[in-house]
C-alpha cells in the first residue's frame, strides 16, 4: 500500500478546507451534547487511520500521528484527551467526522433550517472530495 504521492497537494488543500468548513457546525453541537455523554464513541478502533487519511496528511507535508497498538481496541481512543480529540479534524480518520449519534442528530435537528442545509451542502462536498482521494489512491496501485 503506497500513500506518499498518491494525491496532489491541491486536492489535499481542498479536502482540508472542506474539513474546516464543516467543523464549526459540528463542534457547536458536540460542545453541548458530548460533555454529558455516558457512552463516549471515541474508542481506539475509530482512531485508526485508513490509507486515504494517511495520503491526505502526507500530501499536506505533515507526519501522520503514530499508531499505538492497545490491548483492546475498545479502549478510549489514543487521541482522546481531557479536552476531547487532540487532532485537528483533517488529521483525524475520515470516519470520525461522519459519526453522528442520535443525541447529536437530535441537537442538529433543532438547528435553523438554513444553517442545517448549508451544513449538509458542505458535508456533501467533503464526501465528494473523499471519493476523489479514494480514486486517486487506487490509481497508484
Ligand atoms: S458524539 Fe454522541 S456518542 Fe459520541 S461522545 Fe458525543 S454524545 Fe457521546
Ligand atoms: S475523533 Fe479523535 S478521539 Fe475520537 S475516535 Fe476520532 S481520532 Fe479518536
Amino acid at each position: 500500500m503506497r500513500t506518499r504521492g498518491a494525491i496532489s497537494r491541491s486536492l489535499a488543500e481542498e479536502m482540508r478546507e472542506a474539513y474546516d468548513s464543516v467543523s464549526p457546525f459540528i463542534e457547536h453541537h458536540t460542545s453541548r451534547v458530548c460533555p454529558d455523554c455516558l457512552s463516549v464513541c471515541c474508542i481506539d478502533r475509530h482512531g485508526t487511520h485508513e490509507r486515504e487519511d494517511l495520503a491526505l496528511i502526507e500530501a499536506l507535508g505533515e507526519v501522520p500521528p503514530p499508531e499505538r497498538p492497545l490491548e483492546q481496541d475498545t479502549s478510549p481512543c489514543r487521541q482522546l484527551g481531557e479536552m476531547g480529540c487532540g487532532l485537528m479534524r483533517w488529521q483525524r480518520p475520515y470516519r470520525c467526522t461522519w459519526y453522528f449519534c442520535s443525541a447529536l442528530l437530535e441537537a442538529m435537528d433543532q438547528e435553523d433550517p438554513r444553517a442545517y442545509r448549508e451544513f449538509i451542502r458542505k458535508l456533501r462536498r467533503l464526501q465528494d472530495l473523499r471519493l476523489a482521494v479514494w480514486s486517486a489512491c487506487r490509481e497508484t496501485d
